[in-house]
């Protein structure tokens, strides 16, 4: 990368859940070396460690709630503290609500965290989120992302990025906390929208098209399009 040379990215990837938001970040940080910080990991690694903030913030992930501002900012500021997360990065699924991205936007104010910062908004078709949250396959070994209609691994039930055999459904993709998740977005995570717009730093994509098609897109949008690791600035 070039931080040394220019000033760091940071970029959030926003957007209901189902959009892809998971998909795109692992493509995209891997074609440009970056770290990702994936809120909703973040917190169920909390949950399955135990202690103070993962106990506290089970039950709000098991309703399809948001977990309460104050633990997750605090697990959001905690991250990027640590020294990958000082250049460049993407964030995914952070932040979820207006008492969030003020905390962001201070974190962004202090001079040693000067850079771009753009926001992509993953724009999609409400009817498409919920089946493609039904057919969510995850590999528990690598996290990545499938889907049993639209992105099978090449092997049934196998890892076409690992070789691990078991891909797993999560508990939170079920009917019911699809629903939830989805209400949830719209009152509290949408009006980021606007926040953001009248900061001018949101860029929204076609989430709907084709994974390859909607990875193309959003790195148009960065301006990351000259190939790997060139053009972070
Ligand atoms: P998010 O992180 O926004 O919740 P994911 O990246 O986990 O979304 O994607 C949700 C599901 O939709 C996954 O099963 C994934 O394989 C699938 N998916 C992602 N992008 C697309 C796409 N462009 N077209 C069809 N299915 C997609
Ligand atoms: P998806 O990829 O489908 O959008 P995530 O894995 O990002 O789902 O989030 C799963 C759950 O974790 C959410 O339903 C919510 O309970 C919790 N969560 C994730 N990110 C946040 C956040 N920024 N604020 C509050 N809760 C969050
Ligand atoms: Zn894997």
């Amino acid at each position: 990368m070039t931080e040394t040379t220019s000033l760091p990215t940071r970029t959030v990837f926003f957007g209901p859940p189902g959009a892809g938001k998971g998909t795109q970040a692992n493509l995209i940080a891997a074609h440009h070396d970056l770290p990702v910080m994936d809120m909703g990991a973040t917190i169920r690694k909390a949950i399955k460690q135990g202690g103070g903030a993962g106990d506290k913030a089970k039950s709000y992930v098991e309703r399809g709630a948001l977990v309460p501002p104050e633990i997750v900012i605090e697990m959001a500021m905690e991250r990027l503290a640590q020294p990958e997360f000082q250049g460049s990065w993407i964030l995914d699924g952070f932040p979820r609500s207006i008492a969030q991205a003020e905390a962001l936007e201070a974190y962004l104010a202090q001079p040693e965290h000067a850079g771009r910062f753009v926001v992509v908004n993953f724009h999609a078709d409400p009817e498409a989120l919920v089946s493609r949250l039904s057919g969510r396959l995850i590999c528990p070994q690598c996290a990545t992302v499938y889907n049993t209609q639209s992105n099978p691994p090449a092997q049934a039930d196998v890892c076409s990025e690992c070789g691990h055999h078991g891909l797993t459904r999560r508990k939170d993709d079920e009917p019911e906390v699809i629903r939830t998740r989805l209400q949830v977005y719209s009152e509290e995570t949408q009006p980021l929208i606007d926040f953001y717009s009248q900061r001018g730093v949101l860029v929204t994509v076609d989430a709907m098209q084709e994974i390859g098609t909607v990875t193309a897109a959003v790195e148009t949008a960065l301006g990351w399009t000259n190939g790997v690791g060139t053009a972070h600035g």
